[in-house]
C-alpha cells in the first residue's frame, strides 16, 4: 500500500531582518531575543550586539508583548540618553 503523501503547504512570508543596527559600534549586529519571566509574567527582551569588540547588551522588560522594532527603538533612545 502506498502511503498517501500529505502535501505541506508553506506560506511564504517575508521575514523581517532580525538584526538591527548597533547604536554603539554602528554595525548590523543587534539581535533581539525574548522570553516570558515565569515569576513576574513580564516579557523580557534581551538585546545583544554580536560584535565581540562591542558587546553591548541590554535587558528590557514589558508587561505585554511588544514588537521587536518597538523594543529596539526604546533601546536606542535609552542608549542615547545614557550617553554610554
Ligand atoms: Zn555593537
Amino acid at each position: 500500500m502506498g502511503r498517501r503523501r500529505k502535501k505541506v503547504l508553506r506560506i511564504s512570508r517575508k521575514t523581517l531582518p532580525k538584526v538591527f543596527a548597533c547604536p554603539h559600534c554602528g554595525m548590523q549586529t543587534i539581535r533581539i531575543t525574548s522570553h516570558i519571566d515565569e515569576t513576574s509574567q513580564d516579557t523580557v527582551f534581551l538585546l545583544a550586539c554580536g560584535n565581540t569588540t562591542c558587546n553591548l547588551r541590554r535587558e528590557l522588560r514589558y508587561p505585554t508583548k511588544r514588537a521587536d522594532i518597538d523594543v529596539y527603538n526604546t533601546f536606542v533612545d535609552d542608549f542615547a540618553k545614557a550617553g554610554a
